[in-house]
């Protein structure tokens, strides 16, 4: 984990003392990532600001690092950076769901040690494509593009569309 935290925080006690953190973590660390990532030899960068405002006690973050998926068209390994921020206001219950300013996204405390890995865990696997792909220009399977147009137009097929077609060979 990032100096000076252990993995489980008092998410509480970080925000009122207003304290920053910033490093990296390996992405071997990361176990949920698996069946997304390839591999996992990288580094994603933390920071974490914890602090209040408004009366809500909030964590505020960025992660970037670069992972290496799978692409699902051509299936075979591609570069994919990812750099997110996230602000969380931490809410207990309902009431202080409903008062949480807009900025803020709401992140449930339901006990004092929180698990502040699963939490950037999730962030990332937010941050991750479900299916990644290469652009067209750098994927090894060549798409034409005629044949997608024709997919896509008899996709669109609607009972007006045949119904245009009808009258089209009355003609
Ligand atoms: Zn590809």
């Amino acid at each position: 984990m990032l100096s000076g935290l252990p993995q489980t925080v008092d998410l509480y006690r970080l925000a009122m003392a207003g304290e920053s953190h910033a490093g990296r973590i390996k992405e071997s660390v990361f176990k949920r990532l698996g069946s997304s990532v390839r591999q996992t030899e990288g580094w994603v960068d933390v920071s974490l600001q914890f602090g209040e405002e408004q009366g809500v006690y909030y964590l505020r973050g960025s992660l970037a690092g670069e992972f290496t998926v799978v692409c699902q068209r051509c299936m075979n390994p591609m570069d994919l950076p990812v750099d997110t921020r996230f602000l969380f206001g931490f809410v207990r219950n309902k009431e202080e769901e409903s008062r949480l300013p807009e900025e803020f996204e709401p992140l449930w405390i339901e006990q004092v040690e929180v698990d502040l890995l699963a939490v950037i865990e999730d962030e990332l696997l937010l941050a991750l494509p479900m299916a990644a792909l290469h652009s067209p220009t750098e994927c090894l399977v060549q798409i034409d593009s005629a044949v997608v147009n024709e997919q896509a137009e008899s996709d669109r097929t609607t009972p007006f569309s045949v119904l245009a077609a009808l009258t089209r060979n009355k003609h």
